[in-house]
């Protein structure tokens, strides 16, 4: 693995280092420079449920490590006790379950690199050598700093619009005899990193090719917190030299500690990964994406009715082009394309109409089979009702919907199911075979008055649903025969098109003019309950 790492860093030097991405002419692609065994994680941290942006995150690793043959693993970096928030490991864990991300090593698999979380770590002393050694070589350093000389720092670094951040105060030169009569005295301290002056330090980044940072702008960043836990920085670098990680994909928002990481890896005698920073979400406004956008926390996804993999291939393709003009892709297709020459260098755009749009074509693809055990699962769950009980959706009436389609497989299995193909052309996602079935369930469905008023006061239409009560009575009709009824009717009384018979009928059936077709719903509909409607429909008739 070090011979190929160095041969990602030979050809930094022989190719014009801004460059680097792969789409220099001269320059191979990245992903043909990367070393045999691409090992990359997906190392959240417990601090809320995941949204969109991690999960993207997490798919890209898990894509490009099946893509290389590598291996891909799921490394919880929980040392900052502060953010934690309870609930958010499970909620991680079932996000990436649920769309369907793999991984070999984690904290729920074990591995060779376990524990694979930091604070399991730091407890089993994995970091104790690391933190000697920089303090043995100098390059960390203790600083006795309390919260209020930082602030104070801070204002007058703000007073004076200077460059925020540690950049020295009275530690980072101060006496060996001083540090130590200090930490005699019992008061606490952080360990720091003590960055270089005048040093350009860079890094490969497989989306924007090379990138330096004058070492001056760079802070002395915490690398031990006061309490002995390390910090972010420290750890994850660690664990990634540790863990032979080869590709550290994570979000822009490191960058700027990217040159701390790179020279604490310096400082430890270790070779840098290669980094892929993943460009920002933004919303179809040009925003950075937020709550204001609609849902962005992946498991509300599943609780509004989009299917895993729709929503794997629509967070797949925000920053990441397969190239050509491919949308609808499988697991399998993503994995097959998926190379870093696709990141894209600008921010990805989250546009829901085409997650809506995207999730349709999944629905329309399912077979009945598959398709009934999705809708009965997903209208037995609890998460979805409290959901749609959100006071945003307090109009729409989904949640009632639901309820009915949940009471509709409750009463009676086969009848919900032979529903749900009648409307599956017409629906974006779970959710709206609520509304979509739900006069199949409604025994008395709601009348729509305009369709009550344009047919319901035409002299033929008593005795066309006697015809149909008689015709059924007799006995059960299929859908050939129903059509049949219909046609020699039209006939009969006269009428070329179908039209006049065909919506009178609807209304009574469905109290709509719009729907599947009516011999289709018909035939599921059933003798009795059709009877039972158009009987119905004869007290509503404006004689
Ligand atoms: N624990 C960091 C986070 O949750 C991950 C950063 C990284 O991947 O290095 O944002």
């Amino acid at each position: 693995m070090r011979l190929e790492l160095d041969l990602l860093s030979l050809s930094a030097i022989l190719y014009p280092l801004s460059s680097i991405g792969g789409t220099h002419p001269l320059l191979p692609s990245l992903d043909r420079l990367t070393p045999m065994s691409v090992r990359v994680r997906y190392a959240p941290s417990p601090t809320g449920s995941p949204h969109v942006g991690n999960i993207r995150t997490a798919l890209f690793c898990y894509l490009y490590s099946r893509h290389t043959g590598g291996e891909n693993m799921i490394r919880l970096e929980d040392t900052d006790r502060t953010r934690y928030v309870p609930g958010s490991e499970e909620d991680i864990m079932e996000s990436l379950h649920w769309v369907g991300i793999e991984w070999e090593e984690g904290p729920d698999k074990g591995g060779p690199y376990a524990p694979y979380r930091q604070s399991e770590r730091k407890e089993t002393g994995i970091y104790q050598p690391y933190i000697d050694q920089l303090l043995a070589s100098g390059q960390g350093y203790k600083a006795f700093d309390t919260p209020e000389e930082l602030a104070e720092m801070r204002k007058i670094q703000e007073q004076n619009k200077k460059a925020l951040g540690y950049f020295g105060g009275d530690w980072r030169e101060a006496m060996p005899e001083q540090v130590a009569e200090t930490e005699k005295a019992g008061k606490p301290f952080v360990i720091r990193l003590k960055m270089p002056r005048g040093r350009t330090l860079s890094c490969v980044d497989a989306v924007r090719g090379r990138i330096e940072w004058d070492s001056d702008t760079c802070d002395d960043q915490v690398m031990i917190k006061a309490d002995g836990m390390p910090t972010y920085h420290f750890a994850a670098m660690v664990d990634d030299h540790l863990m032979g990680i080869t590709h550290v994909i994570r979000g822009e928002e490191w960058i700027s500690s990217t040159p701390k990481h790179v020279f604490l890896l310096e400082s430890l005698g270790w070779e840098p990964p290669i980094f892929v920073h993943t460009t920002i979400i933004k919303g179809k406004d040009g925003s950075k994406l937020s709550k204001r956008h609609g849902d962005t926390r992946c498991l509300d996804f599943r609780a509004a009715g989009y299917l895993p993999e729709a929503l794997v291939n629509f967070i797949a393709l925000i920053g990441w082009a397969p190239g050509g003009d491919r949308e609808l892709m499988s697991k399998a297709q993503l994995i097959e394309a998926f190379t870093l020459d696709g990141l894209q260098p600008s921010p990805g755009v989250f546009d829901i109409d085409k997650l809506r749009w995207m999730n349709g074509n999944y629905i329309r693809a399912l077979d009945p089979l598959d398709l009934g055990a999705r809708l009965e699962a997903y209208v037995s769950s609890e998460e979805t009702f409290e959901y749609w009980l959100k006071p945003e959706f307090a109009t729409e009436g989904t949640h009632a919907y639901l309820g009915l389609l949940r009471e509709g497989f409750a009463r009676g299995k086969s009848y919900a199911l032979a529903t749900l193909p009648l409307v599956q052309e017409r629906v974006h996602t779970l959710a709206d075979f609520g509304e979509a079935t739900a006069f199949f369930f409604n025994d008395e469905p709601p009348m729509d008055p305009k369709a009550v008023e344009k047919w319901f006061g035409e002299p033929y239409v008593g005795p066309l649903f006697d015809r149909f009560i008689l015709e059924l009575g007799i006995a059960p009709k299929t859908l050939a025969e129903l059509e049949t009824i219909v046609r020699d009717y039209a006939a009969e009384a006269g009428f070329e098109k179908l039209g006049p018979i065909v919506h009178p009928l609807r209304v009574a059936l469905t109290g709509k003019t719009t729907g599947p077709g009516l011999f289709e719903l018909m035939e599921v509909l059933g003798k009795d309950r059709m009877v039972a409607r158009l009987t119905r429909a004869k007290g509503l008739l404006k004689l």
